[in-house]
């Protein structure tokens, strides 16, 4: 049994609520706050704590870093790969270190687990523009300098 809509017909077309929603989209347009920016004209200021490229410290051209295993310890993606080595002037160094950024998940244990201030997360976000997506010991150090 067909049962009829107690709903006015006018209503049934929703010609007032697309006029309302006209008028909200209209006030925003003309009136609203500025949501979006020039990119790349234009940059958002983000905070010091925003987590973004990695890059590893150096201290008088050497990296800080001592192949100690925390910080791939500690990575939850498991995208920290190191091979550990040694030299006469230092107990041990990286000679392999490579993040695998598509991996990563920007957590930022790494850095908290780090006993010499060594691996880093700058604020540099623009990374899309990055064609490697393994980020190795060369890389990660040259990068120290656009923090
Ligand atoms: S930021 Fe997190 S996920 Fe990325 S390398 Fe560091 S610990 Fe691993
Ligand atoms: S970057 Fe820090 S935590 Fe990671 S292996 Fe080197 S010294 Fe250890």
């Amino acid at each position: 049994m067909l049962v009829k809509s107690k709903t006015p017909l006018f209503q049934r077309f929703y010609l007032v609520e697309i006029v309302k929603g006209l008028a909200i989209t209209m006030k925003q347009m003309l009136f609203g706050k500025k949501v979006t920016i020039q990119y790349p004209e234009e940059r958002r200021n983000y905070s010091e704590r925003f987590r973004g490229m990695h890059y590893i410290k150096a201290t008088n051209g050497v990296e800080n870093c001592t192949a100690c295993m925390l910080c791939p310890t500690v990575c939850p993606a498991e995208c920290i790969h190191i091979e550990a080595g040694e030299r006469p002037d230092k107990e041990k160094y990286p000679v392999k270190f490579e993040i695998d950024v598509l991996r990563c998940c920007f957590c930022g244990m790494c850095e908290e687990a780090c006993p010499k201030d060594a691996i880093k997360l700058s604020t540099i976000y623009e990374m899309s523009q990055q064609k490697r997506t393994v980020y190795d010991k060369d890389f990660l150090l040259e990068q120290r300098g656009n923090k």
